[in-house]
């Protein structure tokens, strides 16, 4: 599949609201973030492995997420699972050159391999640490999500989230996921489920 027709099959069924999530699509290019012997595969809609237990994700659950994520430009932005550094790329394209985007990688090779990668996304800084406590040094941000299944809501995160903030995070255990777009309002958080998709479990 060419990634012309990926973007031409989300116009058919409708499930892309936000043009600038496309724009972002077209201009970054998922090859460029996977290993050379599944490039041929680039758009496919299907995840593909990096290696070390981590896959890329399938374009259309980053594409779902990123939309559940209302990226304003100028938000400060928590990744959390930066694996292939491609959902890092789109949201740098999002958040434009005002914004700021810190992704946490757990394991030391992909997060070296993304930090070259990203090199010339000059809002994006990545951070070699277990991503479960966020990064509290830059907190507190517009924008958290996840791209590991969690258990729960790490505490950390949500503290580190600013009010109104949002979080799209993957709750659940092994292979059977939902995602959650959440809200931080004053006295609660509200949840809305995005459906049901399989991603690695968070370490
Ligand atoms: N967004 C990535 C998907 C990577 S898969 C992409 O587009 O390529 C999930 C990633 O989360 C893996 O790279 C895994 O190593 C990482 N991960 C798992 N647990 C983590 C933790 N506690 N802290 C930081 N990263 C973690």
């Amino acid at each position: 599949m060419q990634k012309s027709q990926l973007l031409q099959q989300w116009r058919e069924q409708s499930i892309i609201e936000d043009e600038k999530i496309l724009k972002a699509f077209s201009e970054i290019k998922r090859e460029d973030f996977i290993p050379k012997e599944y490039q041929h595969q680039a758009y496919e809609d299907s995840p593909l492995p990096l290696g070390h237990g981590a896959t890329i994700s399938q374009p259309t659950t980053i594409m779902l997420m990123l939309q559940a994520l209302e990226i304003k430009p100028e938000n400060k932005i928590l990744e959390i699972g930066t694996g292939s550094g491609y959902n890092t790329a789109l949201l740098s394209h999002l958040a434009g050159k005002k914004g700021k985007i810190i992704t946490i990688e757990y394991v030391k090779e992909l997060a070296d391999s993304a930090t070259k990668k990203l090199q010339k996304f000059k809002n994006v800084k990545v951070i070699y640490a277990d991503g479960k406590y966020g990064y509290k040094s830059s907190a507190p941000y517009d924008r958290i999500i996840i791209t590991a299944a969690c258990q729960d809501i790490p505490e950390s995160l949500i503290q580190q989230l600013k009010l109104n903030g949002i979080m799209v995070i993957p709750i659940g255990p092994f292979h059977n996921q939902e995602v959650f777009k959440i809200t931080k309002l004053k006295n609660e958080l509200t949840r809305k489920s995005l459906g049901s998709f399989v991603f690695v479990p968070m370490k």
